[in-house]
């Protein structure tokens, strides 16, 4: 058995995986230290009423480019599908209407659209109008804000909680008045930012639309056999270099080589991917500052309930990728997908429909503390009064989450670049990495991870 390596990457999530990948790629040679028995971390896909279901992330961003290509690196382009359908319900005033099509995160892009949909009222419509003609009162220099300031100030208090909290609040299962705007919702900072000589949200949303349409991409993508496949293909890929149900407990040292214990495996350099509340122990020795930075991101918990119910037992017609529902409505539930429509292919038996549901956000720690069967019966009930559920399930799996969620604040990305910066100065071959760092979705877990990869390993051109 190997016992020493160029690059040693702990934690076997997506994160670890590309860590891993990266380095294999430019020559080092590499070991991957996953705790659990299997590799993939949150991306897990397994058997549920005879299709494989994924238990968490069922897609990936497709516009921003680091999934995709992973895809085209491990040869799996062939196997990728776009969701079946790009409409969604969100569940307002006691009952599921369709979200505008015309929006970027929640960001109207047609007024009279929106006023049409019924979703605002005349005055909500009224008051989000005035970001066309209001002043422009950006912060100096940019620096980061809530999404709640953002959106409350140029487009109002409904456009908030109707459209954008559900949507940008079901991505983080957080709370917009209290997450960061560069991380949380990056294409409306984006937007924010976009024209130094033009403030309106509502303008740029439209520019940045129109430039994703020129691409012709799909806004998401997924393999057929669910993203645990990704995670699998890219664990195969790397062969005996993940090494599993292998925890790394301890780092120590060795002259100028780094030790990873209890397996004993010496390494030039180190990624370290693992959850930010497991990572700051294991790097407090080394560098303190950092590990109290990471121990003081907060985590949010949720519960993914997959249902397979009778589909004569629902009374709607399912016309869409599912529904969200904002906290305002005081329902357990937070979103549904309806997986039967979303995935055409993995509807293969037509009197059953599959469904995702989803419990839990910042400020709501029921995903992690009800007990199954209050759990499933509550779900159940939030599932009838919103979509007509009035079938018993023929088969539910529950998945808890707990901590699953790093919520990055006002302020994150700055904190994260110092403490990237403490790092490097303190131990210039050990990085850390993951969903905390500069976004959960898993193309900016592949793009830092590859990062944090080429930097221990001191590649310093893209090549
Ligand atoms: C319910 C849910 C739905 C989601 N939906 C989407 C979606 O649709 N699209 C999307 O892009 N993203 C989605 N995400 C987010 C995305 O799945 C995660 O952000 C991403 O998979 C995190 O990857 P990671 O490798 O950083 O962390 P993890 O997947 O948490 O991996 C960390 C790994 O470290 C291991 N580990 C822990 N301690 C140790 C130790 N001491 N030694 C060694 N190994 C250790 C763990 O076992 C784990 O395998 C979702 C997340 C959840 C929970």
């Amino acid at each position: 058995m190997t016992t020493h390596v160029d690059l040693a990457v702990v934690g076997g999530g997506i994160s670890g995986l590309a860590a891993a990948w990266e380095g294999r790629r430019r020559g080092a040679s590499v070991a991957v230290f996953e705790a659990e028995r299997r590799p993939g971390g949150k991306l897990q896909t397994s058997p549920f009423a005879g299709v494989g279901l994924d238990e968490s992330a069922d897609a990936f961003l497709a516009r921003v480019p680091e999934a995709v290509d992973l895809c085209h690196e491990l040869g799996l382009e062939t196997e990728l599908v776009s969701p079946g359908t790009g409409s969604a319900y969100v569940w307002l005033d006691g009952a599921l209407r369709r979200l505008p099509p015309d929006q970027l995160l929640g960001v109207p892009t047609d007024l009279d659209a929106l006023a049409a949909s019924g979703l605002l009222s005349d005055a909500g419509v009224e008051r989000a109008r005035q970001d066309l003609t209001l002043p422009d009162d950006r912060p100096a220099g940019a620096p980061d804000e809530s999404v709640g300031d953002l959106i409350r100030r140029r487009l109002g208090d409904e456009v908030l909680d109707r459209l954008v909290a559900p949507l940008v609040g079901s991505i983080y299962a957080g709370d917009c008045d209290r997450m960061s705007v560069q991380v949380a919702a990056t294409q409306l900072a984006a937007a924010r930012d976009h024209d130094p000589s033009d403030a309106s949200l509502i303008r740029a949303a439209r520019a940045l639309r129109a430039r994703a349409a020129e691409t012709e991409r799909p806004v998401f993508l997924a393999p057929t056999g669910g993203m645990g496949r990704l995670a699998g293909a890219l664990a195969d890929a790397l062969g005996d270099a993940v090494r599993t149900g292998a925890p790394m407990i301890a780092l120590g040292s060795e002259g100028s080589l780094w030790r990873i214990e209890p397996a004993g495996v010496t390494a030039d350099a180190v990624v370290v991917a693992t959850p930010a509340f497991v990572t700051a122990p294991l790097v407090s020795p080394v560098a303190p500052d950092v590990a109290a930075f990471l121990a003081g991101i907060e985590h949010a918990s949720v519960a993914l309930v997959a249902l397979a119910v009778p589909r004569d037992g629902i009374d709607h017609p399912l016309d869409g990728s599912g529904f969200l529902v904002p906290r305002s409505a005081g329902l357990l539930l937070t979103a549904c997908s309806w997986v039967s429509t979303k995935w055409p292919h993995l509807a293969v038996d037509p009197s059953t429909t599959l469904l995702r549901a989803s419990v839990g956000h910042d400020g709501d720690d029921r995903g992690r503390t009800l007990p199954d069967g209050a759990l499933v019966e509550q779900l159940l009930a939030d599932l009838g009064t919103t979509m007509g559920l009035h079938a018993a399930p023929d088969e539910v799996r529950i998945t808890r989450w707990p901590r699953s969620f790093p919520q990055p604040r006002p302020g994150h990305l700055a904190a994260v670049a110092a403490a990237e910066r403490s790092l490097a100065r303190q131990a210039p071959r050990l990085a850390v990495t993951g969903a905390w760092a500069r976004g959960v979705g898993v193309p900016a877990c592949i793009r830092e991870a590859r990062a944090a990869a080429r930097h221990v390993l001191g590649v310093t051109v893209d090549t």
